[in-house]
């Protein structure tokens, strides 16, 4: 195949953003692929070449790729940069560069799909010195081959701006279109969240169609996309939704991990976080400890880590473990920093799928399936707290006995036999109830930094406040929800442009909707947690825009930052459209109000 026909895709793509026109575009060349080669077409559609549990980026930086530009299109430096500063995206520069150069050199060979893919592979593994020459040489070769299109993409590639707005629901629906029944579509979706990795689903559909896919399993080394609890505001309502019965469980204030455990001389052990990091190095105590108790060869497990004091077998606040995701001193940290892991799933175990046997069945095998340690100063591995609920006062003074703990409240889960674990959805299978719930609203929010103003007063200098945003997975884009200005320590406003420094965008992101304009656009990246007042309806917010009331999106009134930096999310993983309507609908009183901005100078 040629590149030019995947750019030729890409730029159809972009010129839409009607999910719909997507999915028909992408459903027609996908017919097209050679089966052989689809994999690779499916994760360089948003600009890799591995899925997103692997490490491996091609993270090129802008100036380099100007560099790559420079030298292929024979223009200026300073014309480049300049033009660089105007456009603000380097797969724009080149597409202009490049196709004045085209008209001068009119027989070079089309550029091929797999050459494409070895030299981006190539500049993926190269490191050390002379590296980043190495890489701009390769870069430069592929764009002196291509077309002004296929530049565009190309340089977007490198420097991970690969957005054409089809995201991963719109790829699987077009699978579906191409390859099996509209009915067949929840299939093709269980197995992407037990593999997280699309480019396998489409491979297996393309070459052995659904039957290969319904055989596609839980396996260890491919983590799961997790499964995530609903809210509801009161211990009554969940006792109410669960008819009387359910089992309560700690809600610790860690850090979530999925432990993937195989023994053996090819054996290995990794910790995937909610977002698909590996954080094993971070848990090196924790990855041991699983390794050595695990009964058995293989398993997949959940758990909660939490600092921990051994001393008075008591929790920590989340903040303390939180250092263990430095990046050096890792040795230093595991011993100042002790840490439990509180398993409360079994996902996998010795050749046993148990995604789709009841939580209670899970949660029998769980236990069974590790021994104690009783040597070490303490056991690093724990099972999360538990007990049987049926009367609300037993939900009471369980939920009580989890604050008295230090936790941040419980994880109410279904008893009955179709309670599943449910990869990638969030549903009242478990239902979480926090303590911050006694609050007027019922969670956190979980927000996008898509925007910084600078500060005045004693804030000048630096960032005063932020534009927040959130996210609607069914379109792929994101919309304001408030402007943030309280909460922030000065340490925390000290830190917060170097935070933010690889986000930074010389024009407001393609894929928000915003009517506020900040002084200072990024991409979104950073995931902090907020709270609020309540909601509103909202003349200059985005999210969730005509959804309640026509010209008007949600806003949050009284913003305030918690504290917590959600490094474990995904800017794709924050507070929905959907949920911020949700939580505006069980608000008792909806007065239409403006949202009010506080801001601290
Ligand atoms: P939150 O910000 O409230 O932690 P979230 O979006 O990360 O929410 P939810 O599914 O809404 O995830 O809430 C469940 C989270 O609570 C899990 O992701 C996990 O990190 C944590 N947790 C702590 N204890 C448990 C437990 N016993 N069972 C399941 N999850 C638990």
């Amino acid at each position: 195949m040629l590149f030019s026909e995947i750019a030729k895709t890409f730029d159809r793509l972009e010129s839409t953003t009607r999910r719909l026109e997507m999915t028909d575009i992408l459903a027609e060349f996908i017919k097209t692929v050679n089966p052989a080669e689809l994999r690779e077409v499916v994760y360089l559609s948003v600009g890799r070449l591995h899925p997103d549990f692997c490490p491996l980026e091609l993270g090129m930086a802008d100036k380099l790729v100007l560099k790559a530009i420079v030298s292929v299109s024979g223009k200026k430096q300073s014309d480049v940069d300049e033009m660089w500063i105007k456009l603000g995206d380097p797969g724009q520069v080149a597409e202009q560069c490049i196709s004045k150069k085209k008209q001068m050199t009119l027989f070079s060979e089309p550029l091929t799909f797999q050459t494409v893919i070895d030299v981006l592979s190539a500049i993926e593994v190269t490191t050390g010195k002379d590296s980043q020459d190495k890489k701009m040489k390769l870069l430069s070769r592929l764009l002196h081959e291509s077309s002004a299109v296929e530049a565009r993409y190309l340089c977007r590639i490198v420097t991970g701006r690969m957005r054409v707005g089809a995201g991963s629901m719109t790829l699987m629906d077009a699978l579906a279109i191409a390859f099996a029944t509209k009915e067949e579509r929840p299939e093709i979706e269980r197995a992407f969240n037990i593999t997280c990795d699309l480019g396998l689903v489409a491979e297996t559909l393309a070459a052995g169609g659904m039957e290969a896919v319904k055989k596609i399993k839980v396996s260890v080394g491919s983590p799961v996309k997790v499964m995530l609890a609903e809210r509801l505001r009161t211990l009554p309502e969940i006792m109410d939704k669960f008819e009387g019965k359910c089992a309560f469980e700690y809600k610790y204030d860690g850090i979530r991990v999925q432990a993937h455990i195989k023994k053996g001389a090819d054996g290995f052990v990794k910790l995937y976080s909610r977002r698909l990091e590996d954080l094993t190095s971070n848990f090196p105590d924790i990855a041991e400890a699983l390794k050595n108790q695990l009964k058995g060869n293989e398993a997949i497990i959940e758990g909660e880590c939490v600092a921990y004091d051994p001393a008075t077998n008591t929790l920590k606040p989340f903040q303390n473990v939180t250092h263990r995701r430095k990046k050096h001193g890792m040795s230093q940290a595991v011993e100042e920093i002790p840490v439990r892991i509180f398993m409360f799933d079994l996902l996998y175990k010795d050749g046993t799928d148990y995604t789709l046997t009841s939580y209670s069945h899970r949660r029998l095998m769980l236990e069974t399936s590790f021994n104690d340690n009783t040597e070490g100063p303490y056991d690093l591995v724990g099972y999360s707290e538990r007990e049987i609920i049926s009367t609300e006062e037993h939900a009471q003074e369980f939920f009580d006995k989890a604050i008295a703990a230090k936790c941040e409240g419980i994880m109410a889960k279904a008893l009955t036999d179709s309670s599943i674990y449910r990869a990638g959805s969030r549903g009242f299978l478990w239902i979480k109830y926090k303590k911050d719930y006694t609050q007027a609203l019922v969670d956190t929010f979980d927000l996008a930094v898509v925007g910084a103003f600078y500060g005045m007063g004693k804030r000048a200098g630096v960032y005063g406040a932020l534009l927040m945003a959130s996210y609607d997975p069914d379109t792929g884009r994101f919309g304001t929800t408030c402007k943030l200005g309280t909460g922030f320590d000065d340490a925390f406003l000290a830190a917060l442009p170097g935070m933010l420094e690889a986000y930074k965008s010389n024009t407001k992101p393609s894929s928000l909707d915003a009517e506020m304009v900040p002084d200072v656009w990024f991409l979104p990246g950073l995931v902090l947690e907020v709270t609020a007042a309540d909601i509103s309806l909202s003349p200059i917010h985005t999210a969730a825009f005509g959804t309640i009331k026509e010209d008007s999106g949600l806003g949050l009134r009284f913003p305030r930052f918690t504290g917590k930096v959600r490094d474990d999310k995904t800017p794709e993983q924050c507070t929905t459209f959907e949920e911020i309507k949700e939580f505006y609908e069980l608000q008792e009183e909806r007065d239409v109000q403006e949202p009010v901005d506080a801001v601290e100078e």
